[in-house]
């Protein structure tokens, strides 16, 4: 391999005049905006910041196509090498040790910013794993990374997952890519339940891992009531919705296959005597419903704002979703609403929830406010990182 760390492999990056405070904030993002000039070989895979004496400030992962042109990864007198790439992998791995014990064998165990590696993202699916690389720089080391990960985790097979849109951005190919013994399949358990993933096929990497501990809420207050998973992908609120013991859970997804795979998943866990399957858009669903009186409704829709552009648009989706949900829900009904837009914070998503249950016209309560597990940590530099969020509310 291609020594990318070596000093004349790196691209120096020159910082602009005022810029340096960006580097005291430790913000692992640094724009074009933010660069006078660069030098060095253009396809580097590390790269360099410096200020107008050639001083480092920081060190990461090089993009010639992105916006975001350095994706930081040392600070200052850290130098970066092949082994503190390695580190943090294996600090990434361990940081997750506890997780696997209680009958859970699939987590996210790279995270991005939140594991100190950005443009970088791996999932465990018991013995298959799900990489995803969206940096032109951390692709070009992308060889380092998975020796890392075979060596600690040991996998039967490694999925490349390729065809995601920030790729596209940064130049990279689209083409997905099976390392080890396929099939890129894998029979997991997460709190002792049962899911089969599809990483080739499936949404995200195979299945949602971030909502694993929101998933055990919905278990420990599901008994006796009226389940309404909306946008269900492959079933897995419903299935725990039915383990808590649900009296009945309907699951509606837009997708075809989505819903098959909520079926087989209910099979799996002998619960497809209470379960209902409606290939259906969520919306359309709730108003052609009739008023029906649910105890529980899970909302969980994809990221309605892609960007910052799209966020009063997204504002409108998520509120007319609510909406509908608490209109259909019975005295003493649970609403558990989420969003996964980056660009939608928690303070705005409660608000579109309040302008919700205001011309619903029901007396709402916050029981709980969600976020993703402690396998998606956040990086305090990077807020940006925290992209789920969600409300448990209780609605008269
Ligand atoms: N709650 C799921 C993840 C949901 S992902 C889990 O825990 O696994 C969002 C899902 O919404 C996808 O499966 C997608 O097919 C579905 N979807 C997107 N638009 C929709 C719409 N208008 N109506 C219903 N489902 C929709």
């Amino acid at each position: 391999m291609t020594d990318y760390f070596k000093p004349d492999a790196r691209r120096i990056l020159w910082i602009r005049q005022g810029r340096d405070r960006l580097i005291a904030n430790r913000h692992p993002w640094i724009f074009t905006g933010a660069i006078e000039r660069e030098d060095g070989p253009p396809d580097a895979a590390i790269g360099d910041l410096v200020d107008a004496r050639g001083m480092r400030l920081a060190s990461g992962f090089y993009s010639t196509h992105s916006q975001i042109r350095l994706r930081a990864l040392t600070f200052a007198e850290e130098e970066l090498t092949p082994e503190v790439i390695q580190g943090r992998i294996r600090a990434a791995v361990a940081r997750r040790s506890s997780l696997g014990s209680a009958g859970t064998n699939a987590m996210r165990l790279v995270h991005s910013e939140g594991d100190e590696l950005s443009g970088v993202v791996a999932d465990r699916y018991d013995d298959m794993v799900v990489l995803e690389i969206t940096s032109a720089g951390a692709e070009r080391i992308a060889e380092l990374i998975i020796e890392t990960l075979r060596r600690e985790i040991h996998p039967r097979v490694i999925l490349r997952s390729n065809d995601l849109p920030s790729r596209k951005h940064e130049k990279l190919p689209l083409e997905s890519e099976i390392l080890g013994s396929p099939p890129a399949r894998a029979m997991i358990v997460e709190n002792g339940l049962r899911f089969a993933v599809d990483a080739a096929e499936g949404q995200k990497t195979g299945f949602f891992l971030d909502q694993r501990d929101n998933r055990a809420l919905v278990r420990t207050v599901a008994a006796g009531r009226r389940v309404l998973n909306l946008f269900s992908y492959s079933g897995a609120f419903g299935v725990y919705a039915a383990a808590g013991g649900a009296r009945a859970v309907t699951n509606v997804d837009i997708s075809a296959s989505a819903v098959d795979k909520a079926r087989q998943n209910h099979d799996l866990n002998g619960s497809t005597d209470i379960a209902t399957f409606e290939v259906a858009d969520a919306f359309s669903y709730l108003r052609g419903a009739g008023r029906q009186e649910w105890d529980l409704v899970v909302c969980d829709p994809p990221a309605f704002a892609k960007s910052r552009h799209e966020v009063e648009r997204a504002a409108r989706g998520y509120k007319d979703v609510n909406l509908h949900a608490l209109r259909q829900l019975g005295p003493g009904g649970l609403l558990m609403t989420f969003s996964c837009s980056g660009h939608i914070s928690l303070d705005l998503f409660q608000k579109i929830v309040f302008g919700a249950a205001i011309d619903a016209g029901r007396r709402v309560s916050i029981l709980r406010r969600l976020t993703a597990g402690e396998d998606h940590p956040t990086s305090l530099f990077c807020p940006e990182g925290e992209y789920l969020k969600g409300l448990l509310l209780e609605v008269h």
